[in-house]
Order: structure tokens, then C-alpha cells, then sequence
């Protein structure tokens, strides 16, 4: 058996279409164009050809977007105050706050001054906090990207054993709060798990955040289950690799996320979906 490969860059397409459309009638309502402000602190390399994609996705979508590009050695203070300035900003509907940050400015503090409804990369305690007890909120872009791969593809939801590796705040644990939400029975499993086959082997639904190139292998999956790989690993060779080994999981899984291809490029897509939803509120 050869599992139905999760085609995250079509649906990233699709996701861009619908937000295009979406923000030409926003404008049409609002009078301008939803509004994104990314705040960045020189110094990171990834970092920076993040928002220059960022900048690109917003231009071709027809969405104001605006770099708040503050030097290496900026103090804590400016920092918080850019942040208090962008959500008092009207024209500012969402902000990102671009991590990791340099040594000696804490995320958190920054996070925490942040206006959680411009919190479009649900980031937020608030928004971690509104998604934990079932009630709307921001959910963070990578699992909501996860859910709406699972979605547009039909994946049945409701009643299924599902198991997420991981249990980071800003992928494994939310996404999964939203697959609890969508009536799947969950399973956390991280690196104090014993036994991470047997638990795996019980799932109809596998979504792996670990970023351990190869840990999920063959035998760890049910025949026909579906693999949701959000790892991103980096080889020596720059190649991209996730955390499930691709090549012998496609013969026994039902669906599969490839990497790359998978859940990347769906998650900046969710992010329009976010700013669009802030900007209509
Ligand atoms: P993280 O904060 O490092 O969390 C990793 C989680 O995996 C932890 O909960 C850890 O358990 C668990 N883990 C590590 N080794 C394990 C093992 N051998 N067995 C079982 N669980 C294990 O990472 P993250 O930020 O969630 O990111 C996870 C991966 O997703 C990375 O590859 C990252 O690059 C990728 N990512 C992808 C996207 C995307 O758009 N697709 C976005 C964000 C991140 P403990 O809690 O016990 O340490």
C-alpha cells in the first residue's frame, strides 16, 4: 500500500487565493488593507528570510504589510514600547514578533505586552489560554496549518486515536488541544514516553512535532493511518528532512505529509487567515 501524500503546497495555493479574495472585500468594507507589522531584532539570518517570504506573501495577496526592523543592541524598553505603539496602531491588525530574540531580551516580556487580538501567531498566554478551555482563539499557525490539511482532505476526526509527539506551546500542545477539539481522542507523547511504538501503533492519526530527523519509523504505524509531519530538520547536505522517515512510513500510513511540502508551506497561509480574522473584528 502506498499512502495518499497530504499536499501542503496546493492547499497553501488555495489558502492564498481565498485569502486574496477575502482581503479585496475586507478593503471594499474597512477601507483599507488588513494590516500585518512584523517586529524583528537584527541579528538572525533565518529569521530575516522569514520575513522577507512574509513581506512577499503579503504583497501578493494584496495585505499592508510593515517591518519594524530594531538594531541588535536595542533595550528591552524600546522594544516593549514598539509593541504598545503597534497595538495602539489602528492600521495594525496583526503582529508578529519574530524569535528567537538576542540574548538579554526576553520573548516573554514582549509577548505578554502584546494586545492578544493582534496575536495572530497565537502566541499569547491569552490566546494559549482561550484555545486550552475550548473557546476562540488564535491558535498558533503550524497545527491550525496541520488541521486544515486533515480537513480540506476529508480526514475523519471524530472518535479517532490520535497520538501528537511533542508538547511544545507552540505546535505539539495545540495541536493537540485542537484535534481534542474536533472530538479525536489524544494522546501527548514527548521524550519521557516509554515505549513510543506501542502507543503509536494504537493511533489512527499520528502528528509528529519532535525535530528528530527518522524517529518515527515503519513499525511504529498502524497500516493505513494518517502522518502528520510537522518536523522541519535541516540536513549537512541543506536538505530538509521531518521527523518520520518518509520512505518506508508512505508504504504503510493511508495519508502522509511529505517534507517539504507538507505542513511548511501551509502554515504561512494560516497566518493570512489569522490577520484576516483580526481585521474583521
Ligand atoms: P521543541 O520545542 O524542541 O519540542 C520538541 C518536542 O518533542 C518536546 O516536547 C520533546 O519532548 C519531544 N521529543 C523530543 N525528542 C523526542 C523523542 N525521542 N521521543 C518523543 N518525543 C520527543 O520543538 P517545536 O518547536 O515543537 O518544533 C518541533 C519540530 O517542528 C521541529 O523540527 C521544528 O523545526 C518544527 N516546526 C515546524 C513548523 C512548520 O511550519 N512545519 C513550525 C514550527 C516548528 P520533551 O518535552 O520531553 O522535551
Amino acid at each position: 500500500m502506498t499512502a495518499t501524500i497530504l499536499d501542503g503546497r496546493a492547499l497553501a495555493q488555495e489558502l492564498r487565493a481565498e485569502a486574496k479574495d477575502a482581503i479585496a472585500q475586507l478593503r471594499e468594507r474597512i477601507g483599507r488593507a488588513p494590516g500585518l507589522a512584523v517586529v524583528q531584532v537584527e541579528g538572525d539570518a533565518a529569521s530575516t528570510r522569514y520575513v522577507r517570504s512574509l513581506n512577499k506573501l503579503c504583497d501578493a495577496v494584496g495585505a499592508a504589510f510593515r517591518l519594524e526592523l530594531l538594531p541588535a543592541d536595542v533595550a528591552q524598553a524600546e522594544l516593549d514600547r514598539l509593541i504598545a505603539a503597534l497595538n495602539d496602531d489602528p492600521t495594525v491588525d496583526g503582529v508578529l514578533i519574530q524569535l528567537p530574540l538576542p540574548a538579554g531580551l526576553s520573548a516573554e516580556q514582549a509577548i505578554m505586552g502584546l494586545d492578544y487580538r493582534k496575536d495572530i501567531d497565537g502566541v499569547h498566554p491569552i490566546n494559549a489560554g482561550l484555545l486550552a478551555q475550548g473557546r476562540a482563539a488564535f491558535a498558533p499557525n503550524t497545527p491550525a496549518g496541520g488541521m486544515e490539511l486533515l480537513r480540506r482532505y476529508g480526514v475523519q476526526l471524530r472518535g479517532v486515536r490520535a497520538a501528537v509527539v511533542g508538547r511544545s506551546a507552540i505546535v505539539g500542545r495545540p495541536m493537540a488541544q485542537l484535534l481534542t477539539l474536533a472530538d479525536a481522542t489524544v494522546t501527548i507523547c514527548h521524550s519521557r514516553t516509554v515505549d513510543l511504538g506501542a502507543v503509536l501503533r494504537e493511533c489512527e492519526l499520528v502528528c509528529v512535532a519532535a525535530g528528530r530527523p527518522g524517529l518515527i519509523t515503519a513499525d511504529m504505524i498502524r497500516p493505513g493511518a494518517v502522518v502528520v509531519d510537522f518536523g522541519t530538520n535541516v540536513r549537512e547536505d541543506g536538505s530538509l528532512v521531518g521527523d518520520v522517515d518518509f520512505a518506508t512510513v508512505v508504504e504503510v500510513a493511508g495519508a502522509i505529509t511529505p517534507v517539504p511540502g507538507g505542513t511548511g508551506p501551509v502554515t504561512n497561509a494560516m497566518l493570512l487567515k489569522n490577520l484576516i480574522t483580526a481585521a474583521t473584528r
